[in-house]
């Protein structure tokens, strides 16, 4: 064996390890298995990298993505580290296969399938391997953002190798940990967690109100290069174009443009110092550009794990960067309809509390950064100093009361009718189609005064992210199981009123 930091020294150039690198190599080296959560940015592979090369014999690096595996590949050839890879897209497969068996490789990288294949556990059952590393581990779980049903299989193989297991993660709740624990067949006290804060990163959250005007008003504030996350792959165009004729170069990049295409967009804004990229989420994973300025979401990321995942990409140089999302009521419907009708019973829990846990954040008066850092499982001080919330406190409003009249209405008029015809029925509003309903003659007809009127639309967009009211996809809204509660009194509506201009310059 040498020793790790000779090889940190002399292999990579680099002068100490950083944060909690030392411990997570200490404990591999010592054959330890070990769970890392590092966020992005920390430096996650020179853990497996450094033990690879001090240990005799291969490593073994499981890898959800072929573009991710062949990202790392070309770094470890960077530092001049035998690395290669085992998947469809590698036509030398023949080659690496002997490569491994005269121990020529420092570093495998295989995609779970492979590795759970019968063939590969005889292939590799016969080779010295310095320790076994699972990138991206919060795939294994049912609990995480990301489940992948083959790194359930990883487990039968893991057990009949000799060697020390490393699995690796940027985003896992404590729930998830506990999971990967399990699966990974990892002790409890093998957990290495590093702090999540990215103090250089400024949080910013606030519903969406005409997002391609919004995005203007962002940009001609916020130079620098940036990432745009957009829901669909047409919405990446069409706010491609729209930034684009405003003046800012922007690009699309989604799974469906032409390879090519995407490449040269990808490379571009690699290369630029004021670009922006329009992007799904396919956009992003092992991209190295550590001056994106900012990152801006249009629509709900699917979870806090990956908001905290898509901002983590602004700032990695440690540089001030900023973060923003938009987010719409009607992205709490479409998610709470895909829970229900598409997610399978046994994930149905797991997937409502992530989604609340998202509608927490966004609606919250206090500090965005405390949010996440407990989301994560760290004790942060109250406030931030660096987050809308903290830096412009926003005026809140105990809305209750028209809460619980706009409840009322829904559940009056049979729990079919869309937030207009409602707001109507509690204005008292002298149509024909209340008439034609006889929603006139209603208890709820005309009980709303004119300052609970003007607040009924935050009032649905915070009921319907709380999962009190359940829009169906023509916008007709019913209760979901938070709304008793409000109505009995037991839970109160506090709304931040969304009208302020939240946005600082930095001084
Ligand atoms: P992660 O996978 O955790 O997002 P990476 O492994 O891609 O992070 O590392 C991020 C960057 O930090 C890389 O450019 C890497 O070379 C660099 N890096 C990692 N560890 C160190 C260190 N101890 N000293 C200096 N640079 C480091
Ligand atoms: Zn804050």
């Amino acid at each position: 064996m040498t020793d790790p930091l000779d090889i940190l020294h002399h292999t990579f150039g680099f002068s100490g390890f950083r944060g909690v690198q030392q411990q997570v190599v200490d404990r591999v080296m010592a054959g330890a298995n070990t769970l890392a959560v590092m966020p992005t940015g920390a430096g996650k592979s020179l853990c497996y990298q450094v033990p690879a090369l001090a240990r005799p014999g291969t490593a073994l690096v499981v890898s959800p993505l072929i573009a991710l595996m062949h990202d790392q590949i070309r770094a470890a050839d960077g530092f001049g580290i035998r690395a290669a890879a085992l998947t469809s897209a590698d036509d030398n497969r023949a080659e690496t296969i002997a490569r491994l068996k005269s121990g020529d490789l420092d570093l495998l990288y295989v995609a779970p399938e492979r590795a759970t294949g019968a063939g590969f556990r005889d292939l590799i059952g016969r080779i010295p391997l310095a320790l076994i590393a699972i990138d991206e581990a919060h795939c294994v779980s049912e609990w995480g953002h990301d489940f992948r049903p083959d790194y359930r299989l990883l487990r039968p193989l893991l057990d009949t190798l000799d060697a020390p297991r490393l699995a690796l993660t940027a985003t896992a709740d404590k729930a998830t940990r506990a999971d990967i624990l399990v699966q990974l067949g990892i002790p409890a006290d093998g957990l290495i967690l590093a702090g999540f804060d990215r103090p250089n990163i400024r949080y910013a959250i606030r519903p969406r109100d005409g997002i391609s005007g919004q995005l203007k008003a962002l940009l001609a504030e916020q130079p620098g290069p940036g990432i745009v996350y957009a829901p669909s792959r047409a919405a990446t165009e069409k706010i491609a174009e729209s930034l684009s004729a405003s003046g800012r170069r922007t690009l699309p990049y989604h799974a469906g443009l032409d390879p090519r295409v995407r490449a040269a967009n990808q490379a571009a804004f690699v290369a630029s110092e004021d670009m922006v990229i329009a992007a799904t989420i396919a956009f992003g994973m092992g991209i190295d550009k550590p001056d994106v300025r900012f990152v801006a979401h249009a629509g709900l990321p699917k979870s806090i794990e990956a908001y905290y995942q898509e901002t983590g990409r602004a700032g990695r140089d440690g540089d001030p960067a900023e973060a923003h999302l938009f987010w719409g009521a009607e992205d709490f419907s479409r998610a709470r309809r895909r829970i229900e009708t598409e997610v399978p019973d046994e994930r149905r829990a797991g997937e409502r509390t992530r989604l609340n846990a998202l509608a927490a954040l966004v609606e919250a008066p206090g500090c965005r950064r405390a949010i996440l850092l407990r989301h994560f499982g760290e004790t942060p001080p109250a406030s931030c100093g660096n987050c809308d919330n903290c830096l412009a406190p926003p005026a809140t409003v105990d809305a209750t009361e028209a809460a619980r009249k706009l409840l009322s209405a829904a559940f009056r008029t049979e729990m079919r009718f869309g937030i207009t015809h409602l707001v109507d029925v509690l204005a008292g509003k002298d149509s024909d189609k209340i008439h034609g309903f006889g929603h006139h003659n209603l208890s709820v007809f005309g009980i709303a005064d004119e300052s609970e009127l003007g607040l009924m639309k935050p009032v649905a967009r915070a009921l319907l992210a709380r999962d009190a009211l359940r829009a169906d996809e023509y916008g007709g809204l019913s209760f979901g199981p938070a709304a008793r509660p409000i109505l009995k009194g037991e839970e109160l509506v506090e709304l931040v009123l969304p009208s302020r201009k939240t946005r600082r310059r930095r001084e």
